[in-house]
């Protein structure tokens, strides 16, 4: 599966805003925009967009806004440039507004399920608990992260059987209970429940629509760009 390596908060300096990336680190005092208040010695903000320009950059343009509207959704739900046309070209085919559309279907994807219900401390980790076979949907593994969910899916840590008195995968429990207690205040979304038994498990209610994003996006920004 292709991903975008490299720093991770330079993307977030890049757009301007928390997307957070970085699991607990991002409710820390190391995230670099809970010193945004404080000023460094030569007087500039804290949090600058990367590059050793970036305090100097001038009044963005048009085609500008657009693009870091469209970048920082995709780096926000970690999908790329190829991924994401497809979602456009999914949400232009669609009734309604295209840019909710969108942002509606980003929404359903399973790693981003996964991670609302805080089983993963951020849609990377949870990603990778789906493609290393930890989550079902309606009782069987999947292990596709771009997997639309639907009204009625039932989401669920899966348990392995155990061997010979040994678990053959012990961590996933373990991995999940440890991200839903670290959720510091962060809510499961209305369009979706969580069931904290021995085994975690979240049903979806409805289609996630614009403002269950957590995400302060124009989407109609996005929609100007994928329409030239
Ligand atoms: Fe880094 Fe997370 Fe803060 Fe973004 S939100 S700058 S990833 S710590």
């Amino acid at each position: 599966m292709a991903r975008t390596l490299g720093p991770v908060c330079k993307r977030c300096r890049r757009e301007g805003v928390k997307l957070f990336l970085k699991g607990a680190r991002c409710e820390s005092d190391k995230c670099p925009f809970a010193r945004a208040g404080e000023s460094r010695r030569d007087g500039r903000s804290a949090v600058l967009p990367p590059g050793m320009h970036g305090a100097k950059r001038g009044k963005m343009t048009e085609y500008g806004e657009q693009l870091r509207e469209k970048q920082k959704v995709k780096t926000f739900y970690g999908v790329l440039e190829a991924q994401f046309r497809k979602y456009y070209q999914m949400a232009e085919r669609s009734k309604g507004n295209t840019g909710q559309v969108l942002m509606s279907l980003l929404e359903r994807r399973l790693d981003n399920v996964v991670y609302r219900l805080g089983f993963g401390v951020s849609r990377a980790q949870a990603r990778q608990l789906i493609s290393h076979g930890h989550i079902c949907v309606n009782g069987r593994r999947l292990d596709v992260a771009s997997y639309l969910v639907r009204p009625g899916d039932v989401v669920s840590v899966k348990v392995y059987k155990r061997e010979g008195g040994k678990a053959k995968k012990p961590g996933s429990l373990a991995i999940v209970n440890e991200a839903i207690a670290g959720m510091n205040g962060r809510a499961v979304p209305d369009f979706l429940v969580r069931n904290d038994g021995d085994v975690p498990s979240g049903a979806v209610l409805r289609n996630p629509v614009y403002d269950d994003v957590s995400l302060p996006v124009n989407p109609q920004l996005i929609v100007e760009l994928c329409s030239k």
